[in-house]
């Protein structure tokens, strides 16, 4: 069985979990149902991180606990959850799951799990998650944790270990590949070695995961706040190859590499200053080097330069989508940014005094910014708009006069 470990262990208070979460626990339990906060904020919290969100694992199903909150909603289609809400908080409330037992009828020609919607008890529930220490249970009342596959022990050991066979696991779910290198580089574990090795020679699998999903899990991985990390990881484990045919190419070239570091540990600094990170601004910085060197192309086929930027970056766009769903919103975000671009050149008539009141303008000049800072462009062109944009009108003709 389990062991069951106490506060005077695990050293953990209650006060690091929200109030709520533990309240939605009590309330199950006083309902006769079992109730647990489960997964990253109980491990996150062991490493001594804040966590970001909590989940709540229970006996009870969807309805029961929809009818037991009356500020909650079914949502999902794949699995029911119920979010129940307090404020501004939103607690994902699931029911203990199984792995399906004829997994081999809900699975593609990769092994791939296609459904596992299928309730099961704790214990199952347990096993179906991914890393020993994502499969924590804490239980609010007793303060106590139990620890089916000694997660707290591989925790304290820096360990990120798969519960099972990793092979096995890659193949139902190839994202989990992905999930270890974020998990190992935000949590600082070191993924165990029999989880490691599988992943150079699996990493094709990532091929056969739809491209939504694949968009999804590279946004948790580039807005982390360890995107360098990550991104450098995903590369030592030959996981960049494909994956993302931006890094594929641009890390190869040193320009559009010092490009893409720079944008990573922009957001980065971002994301840990709690401010605010568009995945328009980034992307578009990832897939630039990819639309100059098509440009460049275009460009040596006769094309007229502004209609065949214009071209390349649509072709950058339809190849990234089909192996990276970008959303239509995201691609549209994109697109400004880059379109702002042609027009910091253009540096004479009324075109500066209508390019700075484009709503993306300030997008626009930061990363006009980053192409300077990688050595894309002269800083000067930066530093004239910064001046520019904060001058008065007749500083502004000056400018304008000055401008080459
Ligand atoms: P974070 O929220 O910090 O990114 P997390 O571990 O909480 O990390 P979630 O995606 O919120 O990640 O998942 C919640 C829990 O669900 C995990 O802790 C894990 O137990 C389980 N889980 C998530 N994805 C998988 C997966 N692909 N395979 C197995 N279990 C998973
Ligand atoms: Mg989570």
């Amino acid at each position: 069985g389990p062991a069951t470990i106490p506060a005077s262990q695990h050293g953990i208070s209650r006060e690091g979990f929200s109030r709520f979460a533990c309240k939605v626990c009590t309330v199950l339990q006083e309902n006769g149902h079992s109730a647990y906060i489960v997964g990253g904020a109980v491990r996150d919290l062991l490493i001594g991180h804040t966590p970001k969100d909590f989940d709540v694992a229970t006996s009870a199903t969807p309805e029961e606990v929809r009818a037991l909150f009356r500020r909650s909603r079914i949502i999902g289609r794949r699995f029911k959850i119920v979010h129940v809400m307090s404020g501004r908080e939103t607690i994902e409330v699931s029911t203990f799951r199984a792995m399906h037992d004829d997994a081999a009828a809900e699975t593609d020609e990769h092994g791939r799990v296609l459904r596992d919607n299928v309730y099961g008890n704790q214990a199952e529930d347990a096993t179906r998650r991914d890393f020993t220490a994502n499969a924590l249970y804490y239980d609010p009342s007793s303060e106590t944790i139990v620890d089916y596959h000694h997660g707290v022990a591989d925790i304290r050991q820096k360990t990120l270990r798969m519960i099972g066979d990793p092979r096995s696991r890659y193949r139902e779910d190839p994202v989990r590949m992905l999930r270890a290198v974020r998990l190992g580089a935000k949590l600082d574990l070191v993924i165990a070695p029999d989880a490691r090795q599988p992943i150079r020679e699996m990493a094709q699998l990532l091929d056969n995961v739809p491209a939504a999903r694949l968009f999804d899990e590279m946004l948790k991985l580039l807005f982390s706040g360890h995107a360098v990390k990550c991104v450098k990881q995903l590369r030592e484990e030959g996981l960049h190859h494909g994956l993302l045919p931006l890094l594929d190419v641009i890390l190869e070239q040193p320009m559009g590499e010092r490009f893409v570091w720079l944008s990573l540990e922009n957001t980065d600094e971002r994301i840990r200053a709690d401010k605010s990170v568009s995945p328009g601004f980034l992307f578009a910085t990832l897939l630039w080097h990819q639309v100059l060197a098509n440009w460049e192309l275009r460009k040596k086929d006769g094309e007229q330069p502004h209609p065949a930027l214009f071209e390349a970056m649509d072709d950058i766009l339809d190849t990234q989508a089909r192996k990276l769903a970008i959303t239509k919103r995201i691609a549209g975000d994109i697109k400004e940014i880059w379109a702002l671009q042609p027009r910091f050149e253009k540096r004479g008539g009324k075109s500066p005094y209508r390019l700075i009141e484009q709503p993306r303008y300030r997008a626009g000049w930061d990363f006009l910014r980053l192409r300077a800072q990688s050595g894309e462009i002269d800083m000067a062109l930066v530093d004239w708009w910064l001046r520019f944009a904060h001058a008065s009108t007749e500083q502004r003709e000056a400018l304008l006069a000055e401008a080459p």
